[in-house]
């Protein structure tokens, strides 16, 4: 019996046609890296893992604990774990996931503990900052990176890797070529002191889209798959994939003059029918989107958010709506409605998806 009545279905095939548009993109040697971490996006990453797991080379997660997941759940592609802490090191590798190490403290860390298990050729990658200023080593610490790794053969370095700071951004394009030159630059000291080419990569869903030339090795895909591809013309190829549902749970009619909801933010201007909908804030409707701002679709016509958004609740305008109680809410079911969520709660579709809570009940169709 299912208690759920928000839900956030996930299109296992849009899922699939998003990852088949970037592989399609491609060179033939270039692999394919999906990221999963935040629950795939906030979708559901055990079951977009399993769909997709026989397409592509690897997944990426940010922290240990949600690669420990994917193997619990019986998927055993590579798995890079972008955030690691040394607090990790022993799980990661009873897991056989694969860590990012980004500076000298977890480099020494995981090189001791490798030393000491001891491990043989465990896949490690290692992350350079080059102009995110995020996580990563500098271009100077190769000498000292490579004195560590060379005294070592317990670990084997499966890849070379960086970020882009703003792919996206059509003026920072000479930023992102510089971005990228550095770390080529990078790459070729450490293949040359290192005697093997560890795979190299660098591009996010962005990158794909407007710097194919650096496509490398590897390509690590996260809002692509799940159908955003960070210009119009390349979403508008996209699917959607996650559609956020609800149900009316009761109507009411008021007066005019009357108010509605917490503070009486919405004050009613003529006799208005209300729709009282079981999703709020806590489940990731941002506040941002109450008082007339954001909308929900009911019965294929639009109804505004009246009054501020609540815990568990919000209510709509529906005065000139056909529905009734237990009717189908739709707060999204394509890119265009996230986007303009987004827009209005001053963030990115990144958040609105992310931000659905796990009290919402993922359903993969
Ligand atoms: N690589 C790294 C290191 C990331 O942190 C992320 C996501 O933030 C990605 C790749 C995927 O980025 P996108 O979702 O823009 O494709």
């Amino acid at each position: 019996m299912n208690n759920h009545v928000t839900v956030l279905e996930i299109d296992a095939k849009a899922i699939k046609h998003n990852l088949a548009f970037f592989k399609k993109q491609l060179q033939p040697t270039t692999k394919m890296m999906a990221v999963v971490k935040a629950f795939g996006y906030g979708s559901d990453s055990i079951e977009v893992a399993k769909i997709i797991k026989d397409d592509v080379a690897y997944f990426a997660v940010a922290y240990a604990a949600e690669g420990i997941a994917l193997r619990e759940a019986g998927i055993e592609t590579p798995i890079l774990v972008l955030h690691p802490q040394i607090a990790n090191i022993d799980s990661i590798v009873k897991h056989r996931l694969e860590p990012n190490l980004y500076n000298f403290k977890i480099l020494s860390a995981f090189l001791k503990y490798a030393d000491e298990a001891p491990l043989m050729n465990y896949p490690i990658h290692i992350k350079f900052n080059t102009g995110l200023n995020r996580l990563g080593f500098w271009h100077n610490d190769i000498g000292n990176i490579l004195v560590d790794l060379k005294k070592s053969n317990n670990v084997k370095v499966q890849s070379i890797f960086s970020h882009l700071a703003a792919s996206n951004v059509a003026e920072e394009q000479d930023f992102t070529i510089n971005q990228i030159n550095n770390f080529a630059f990078i790459v070729k000291e450490m293949y040359k002191h290192l005697g093997y080419e560890p795979m190299i990569h660098i591009l996010n869903t962005s990158g794909v889209v407007n710097y194919a030339q650096a496509q490398f090795d590897m390509v690590r895909v996260g809002i692509g798959l799940y159908g955003f591809g960070n210009n119009p013309e390349v979403t508008a190829q996209l699917k959607n994939t996650h559609t956020l549902k609800t149900i009316i749970s009761q109507l009411h009619l008021i007066e005019q003059g009357e108010t509605v909801g917490y503070n009486r933010a919405f004050v009613a201007k003529r006799p208005t029918k209300t729709a009282t909908l079981p999703i709020g804030h806590a489940d990731g409707i941002s506040r941002k989107l109450g008082n007339e701002v954001g909308f929900v679709v009911i019965n294929n016509q639009k109804a505004m958010i009246i009054g501020n958004v609540c815990m568990d609740m919000i209510m709509v305008d529906v005065t000139n709506i056909e529905c009734k109680e237990g009717d189908e809410v739709i707060v999204f079911n394509h890119q265009q409605i996230v986007e303009y969520m987004a827009y209005k709660a001053e963030t990115i579709p990144y958040e609105v998806l992310t931000g659905i809570s796990q009290r919402v009940k993922r359903i993969v169709k």
